[in-house]
């Protein structure tokens, strides 16, 4: 058994319905729940519940602060390698775009590293396209041997692997693994993700379970906000999270929210979202559940992160360069998408200590 047994039972279509059709007194209901379930959150993430906003947020921030303090973890991402032999039509790093190919070497993944270190980061999130033998487990698994020493958390948002690989990144020291199902439209993610491995719906949708059969400790899940309707999708990713939640529990959980970005292959999103559907989705997760970690990217505006990262959001990147060699060795390579909010580290600490919050640059220690 895994997730993709539980989707079978779903159908996309029917669920799309049973959202659209949710009414202002499905909202007030879910308003006045202590605990959410699905069902009440299909309202939640409802065009019916625009108008409550207000009221979500208040509950949204509430719940966070009560679970979470005044608190916003700060983290980076270190793109090691733009090399991948998949073809995302909505990636700059596409095999078909015709961009400078980078994978940082040993001493260069030092150099980046220690301009990150400098910046004041414990946290590291290394990533790559998906590229088996440029960027595969041998050379991952260098990477964190390289790294281990100089950091208090290591996370990776790579290309999927098999339970045996992560349990032996685990005992490397890996501490989290972030993998995003970009649409649970199985039909519809054929046309997303037309060659290379991640055209295998099953075997991506089944890589948290692997993740959770491994003993990772940290596990992040979303989709692409733009590929298909995006209240389905939320409401699939939900489901997931809630399904691992059941089956792995050892495991924490974290959710993110990236919309599409202008990027090298041109591609516009299907479906926009607004800057208030996504604090409503936002507010939706945290009402629906008050232990997930919910992060925000520098994908989004300052405006927007400025506003909103009191309302449930718990991780925000800060400084992040889409490109390897961004922050030290300066390849002129190709970033993956835009960034929008260009603001430095130290920007954002201010940011977050002018509004009370405490920037957490390091949560925690390996004490075993
Ligand atoms: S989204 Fe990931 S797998 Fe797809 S083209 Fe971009 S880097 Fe490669």
């Amino acid at each position: 058994m895994s997730f993709f047994d539980t989707l079978k039972q779903y159908d996309w279509e029917q669920i799309k319905d049973s959202i659209y059709a949710k009414t202002e007194q499905d909202v007030l209901h879910a308003l006045n729940q202590t605990q959410c379930g699905l069902e009440d959150f299909k309202a939640l993430i409802s065009p019916a519940a625009a108008p409550f906003l207000e009221q979500m947020a208040q509950k949204s921030m509430l719940a966070t602060q009560q679970r979470f303090g005044k608190t916003i973890q700060l983290y980076v991402p270190l793109y090691l390698s733009n090399t991948c032999s998949n073809s995302c039509v909505y990636c700059g790093f596409s095999h078909q775009n015709k961009i400078e190919r980078v994978t940082l070497s040993e001493d260069q993944i030092l150099k980046e590293a220690m301009a990150i270190k400098q910046m004041g980061f414990e946290h590291l999130l290394l990533v790559t396209g998906e590229h088996q033998k440029e960027a595969g487990f041998t050379y991952l698994m260098g990477a964190i041997e390289l790294l281990r020493p100089h950091f208090a958390q290591i996370s990776v948002e790579v290309q999927p692997m098999s339970t045996e690989e992560y349990q032996q990144l685990r005992q490397a020291g890996l501490h989290a693994v972030y993998v995003y199902q970009e649409t649970y439209h199985q039909e519809n993610y054929k046309n997303y993700h037309p060659a290379g491995k991640k055209a295998n719906f099953q075997y991506r949708l089944e890589t948290p379970d692997r993740l959770g059969k491994a003993g990772i400790h940290k596990i992040g899940l979303g989709c692409l906000i733009g590929l298909e309707d995006w209240r389905s999708d939320i409401w699939h990713t939900a489901l997931h999270l809630s399904y691992l939640e059941k089956t792995y529990w050892q495991s924490r959980y974290s959710i993110s929210f990236p919309r599409l970005r202008p990027n090298a292959g041109g591609f516009q999103p299907n479906m926009a979202i607004s800057d208030r559907e996504l604090l409503q989705v936002i507010c939706a997760f945290r009402i629906l559940n008050q232990e997930v970690e919910l992060s925000l990217s520098t994908r989004e505006s300052p405006t927007f992160r400025d506003h909103v990262f009191k309302l449930g959001i718990t991780a925000m990147s800060a400084g992040s360069k889409t490109e390897p060699g961004g922050y030290a060795v300066h390849t002129k390579a190709l970033e993956q998408f835009e960034v929008s909010d260009q603001r430095s580290p130290q920007e954002i600490e201010s940011m977050l200590h002018e509004k009370k919050y405490e920037a957490v640059w390091k949560d925690w220690d390996r004490y075993m």
